[in-house]
């Protein structure tokens, strides 16, 4: 092959997302991630011969919800079935895992982007129980330094995973494809969006094919990639592995790697000719999994507003940019933080511009959530108000919002007792616009050459002699009307 050939990246995503129940799948044991290792155990979940699976009902009320906030069909009747193979994690030595006939297909995700509209079509969404968890510590560097530890606290964790066709193009497209689909699961509640914590993590297939040619190339998985950073720098590496070695002449092998940060590589895990040969057959000990159309009808209507759909009204009815009105609309609880401080300060742009801003700034300070974001939306929109009501700066509302967050203090008082009221008198701040252009001798010759660029480091100068109290729109006025004075003569 040519040397010269461009490659076109083609992308699909294998997304496992835990069900937010309080019990696992086919037991009663709890699902809480942090507990003292092998606490959440039972026969069942330990795969003891004899226990019997009791399929959770729940757990197929949220795999619907999945399903159908994902534009799926959702199949009257699914069935379960057994993934055979050995690992000692799967005390079972097989996985209880729909196959053949998943309880979601054939849906899509729509979504509007900078670059334009977005439809990633998604192949299935299908019901399974998650494995133990390996813990090796040692290194082996000596005999006996080795030891592997085994928690099945979460064997028997529902999961979905959800399959997107191959229909993404570019490791940044792949990235915000898996956090719109976090954003669907977070707002329809089945999903915490906890991928620190495993509970939701996506594996990238990834292959590359001469631009123009239809048929796929040779895909490689590469595996449980759980934030969106590695998810976007894992494909990017795999697109310049595969481009190098086609061009080299070299054969793709169809393998499953594993991303390595610490290296910035992805290695190699195991090839297609390693791989299992997992003889799945139908899980004798469940029935089908039949669903009525009342019941989906049922999940269907108590659906709330999906990421996308709220984003587009919070456009119309607030008038937000896109960019601000996207950053909201992804998490429920944001957009309640927004809409009550919209309410609260009668400016829903401001209110906007101060959540994603300041707000979300904050947030990310502490590490903390919205929930228990150190303000309240009432309090920030009577600062907002008085912003709005020309009482405080823009920069001065920022420091009273430090003073406010955390502390349960109201703007009102801060202000008060820290003298912070914006001046807004006319006659002390005419003496400062004064004594600005008797020391600015130089700009305020370059603003009456013409220079009108200058009028902004005039203002600043203004600003920084009131300690930013100043209402900047009255210094502009009172600026360009003393400077006019002047200039004439
Ligand atoms: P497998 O049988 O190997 O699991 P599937 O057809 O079920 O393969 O697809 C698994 C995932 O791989 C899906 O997300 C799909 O979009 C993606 N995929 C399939 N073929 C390719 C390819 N040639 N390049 C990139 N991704 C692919
Ligand atoms: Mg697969
Ligand atoms: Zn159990």
């Amino acid at each position: 092959m040519a040397s010269t050939t461009a490659f076109e990246p083609v992308i699909g995503l294998e997304i496992h997302a835990q069900l937010r129940t309080e019990t696992k799948i086919f037991c009663g044991c709890g699902t809480r991630f942090g507990a003292p290792p092998n606490t959440h155990v039972c026969p069942v979940c330990l795969g003891f011969p004899g226990a019997l699976p009791v399929l959770n009902r729940r757990v197929v009320e949220l795999a619907m919800r999945a399903g159908l906030a994902l534009g799926c069909t959702i199949q009257p009747r699914s069935i379960f079935a057994r993934k055979n193979y050995f690992y000692p994690d799967l005390p079972k030595g097989y996985q209880i895992s729909q196959y053949e006939h998943p309880i979601a297909t054939d849906g899509v995700l729509n979504y509007e982007a900078d670059d334009g509209p977005h439809a990633v079509r998604i192949l299935r969404v299908h019901l399974e129980e998650d494995a133990g968890k390996s813990l090796h510590v040692g290194s082996g560097d000596s005999d006996g330094d080795r030891h592997s530890y085994l928690d099945f606290n979460r064997s028997g964790v529902p999961l979905v995973e959800i399959v997107t066709h191959p229909d993404l193009r570019s490791p940044a497209e792949a990235s915000d494809c898996f956090a719109r689909l976090r954003a669907i699961l977070l707002a329809v509640g089945v999903n915490d969006g906890n991928m620190e914590e495993g509970s939701l993590r996506c594996d990238a297939n990834v292959s590359i094919r001469p631009e123009g040619q239809s048929e796929l190339g040779v895909k490689v998985e590469v595996k449980n990639l759980n934030s969106f950073r590695f998810l976007q720098r894992a494909i990017e590496y795999e697109l310049v592995r595969q481009t190098a070695r086609c061009r080299a002449g070299e054969r793709i092998v169809q393998e499953s790697r594993q991303w390595d940060e610490a290296v910035g590589r992805t290695v190699s895990m195991r090839s297609k000719e390693e791989a299992h040969d997992y003889r799945y057959f139908p899980e004798p000990d469940l029935p089908p999994v039949d669903v009525s159309d009342e019941w989906i009808a049922e999940v269907r209507d108590s659906l709330p507003e999906l990421p996308e759909a709220r984003k587009q009204r919070l456009i119309r009815d607030y008038g937000l940019p896109p960019a601000d009105a996207g950053q909201i609309a992804d998490s429920p609880s944001l957009t309640h933080f927004f809409e009550a401080t919209a309410a609260a300060s009668g400016n829903a742009r401001a209110a906007g511009n101060w959540v994603t801003g300041e707000v979300t700034r904050r947030l990310k300070l502490d590490g903390g959530s919205i929930d228990g974001a150190g303000v309240t939306p009432g309090a920030l929109g009577r600062l907002l108000a008085m912003v709005d009501a020309g009482r405080l700066s823009g920069s001065a509302a920022k420091d009273v919002f430090e003073s406010m967050y955390g502390s349960g203090r109201e703007a009102e008082d801060i202000v008060q007792a820290e003298g912070l009221s914006q001046i807004g008198d006319e006659a002390a701040l005419r003496e400062i616009v004064a004594v600005v252009i008797g020391e600015q001798t130089d700009a305020v010759a370059r603003y009456r050459a013409g220079n009108e660029g200058t009028l902004g480091f005039l203002v600043g100068q203004v600003m920084r002699a009131t300690r930013g109290r100043a209402n900047p729109k009255l210094v502009n006025d009172l600026l360009r009307r003393g400077l006019a004075d002047g200039g004439g003569e």
